[in-house]
């Protein structure tokens, strides 16, 4: 009968779905208030060069706070305003206030900030990366973008002759999440990176000596370009001996901080540059 057959046909519409459908639909129109009200901030994670134990800079991370749900993950709002669009706007306005947030730290700290492939494609990052440097005064060695494979993936050739464009500004261009692609050797071919960071699931694992050779594998790949090697998400002190060991030159994790607010950052590089001028002082 047409009628059970109508029914059928509509089966798969479980009141669990509509109810994701709609939760999905109310966040998209959240997240274009939030932009509106901005209700996004950053978090910074400070990086540290291994051989010197100092601050190198600090990765700028979003965060979104929901007016009733609380703080929602980049895992789960990032992806919707790829999406939707809205990141180039978002992407925009994190590149302009790290920029502003970095341009009161000391002159040898950079600020790492994360660049979505919907960024290149739907916008002029060259014009909002200089519209953000002139606007904060910030020198243009004292960014890093932080792209990732699938940046690579689509239309290879007009992005990394816009990367290539960036890098002669004096921008740095730093590989993110090193590892988690599908042909990522050969992405190190495509784009001279002035950083490679390892992620975190190599770091997790670096115990088991295939993980560690595969590390020491990509810290010999950065030493041949004169790249950087980050690791990520280290959280041991266990962990910082061996990335150590395997020849990574920085990293960054739990194990030295969580992100932070940006007054906390602030207290944080004035607490490492009151600890390394201890010693000094007390020699006189
Ligand atoms: P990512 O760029 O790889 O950033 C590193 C992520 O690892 C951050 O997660 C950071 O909080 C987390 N992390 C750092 N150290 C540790 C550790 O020791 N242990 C563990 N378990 N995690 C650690 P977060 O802040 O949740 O960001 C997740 C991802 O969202 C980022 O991964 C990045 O891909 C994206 N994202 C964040 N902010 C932005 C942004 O402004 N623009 C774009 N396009 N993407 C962003
Ligand atoms: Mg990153
Ligand atoms: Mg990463
Ligand atoms: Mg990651």
């Amino acid at each position: 009968e047409a009628k059970a057959e109508g029914r059928n046909t509509f089966r798969f519409f479980e009141p669990g779905m509509a109810a994701a459908f709609i939760a999905r639909n109310q966040l998209e129109t959240d997240l274009q208030a939030a932009l509106r009200q901005e209700a996004f901030s950053l978090r910074y994670q400070p990086i540290m060069t291994l051989a010197s134990g100092r601050i190198c800079g600090f990765e700028a991370l979003l965060r979104w706070d929901h007016p009733t749900r609380g703080p929602v993950a980049p895992s789960e709002f990032i992806p919707l305003a790829e999406e939707t669009g809205l990141i180039v706007p978002l992407g925009d306005w994190a590149l302009r206030r790290a920029c502003l947030e970095a341009a009161a730290w000391p002159k040898d700290m950079r600020v790492a900030v994360n660049v979505s492939a919907v960024q290149f494609q739907r916008s002029s990052l060259e014009g909002s990366v200089a519209e953000a440097l002139r606007a904060s005064g910030l020198a243009a060695n004292r960014l890093e973008l932080e792209i990732t494979e699938s940046v690579l993936m689509q239309n290879a050739v007009a992005v990394v002759s816009s990367l290539m464009r960036l890098r002669a500004t004096g921008v740095r261009i730093a590989l993110d999440d090193f590892g988690t692609g599908y042909s990522s050797l050969s992405y190190l071919r495509r784009f001279p990176f002035n950083k490679i960071k390892i992620d975190r699931s190599f770091i997790v694992e670096i115990e088991d000596p295939e993980v560690a050779a595969i590390v020491r594998a990509i810290v010999g790949l950065g030493a041949r370009s004169g790249a950087a090697i980050t690791a990520e998400g280290v959280e041991t002190e266990r962990q910082l001996d061996r990335v150590r060991q395997e020849g990574c030159t920085e990293v960054q994790g739990y194990f030295f901080s969580r992100p932070l607010t940006a007054d906390q950052a602030r207290l944080f590089i004035a607490a490492a540059t009151a600890a390394d001028e201890a010693p000094r002082a007390l020699i006189g």
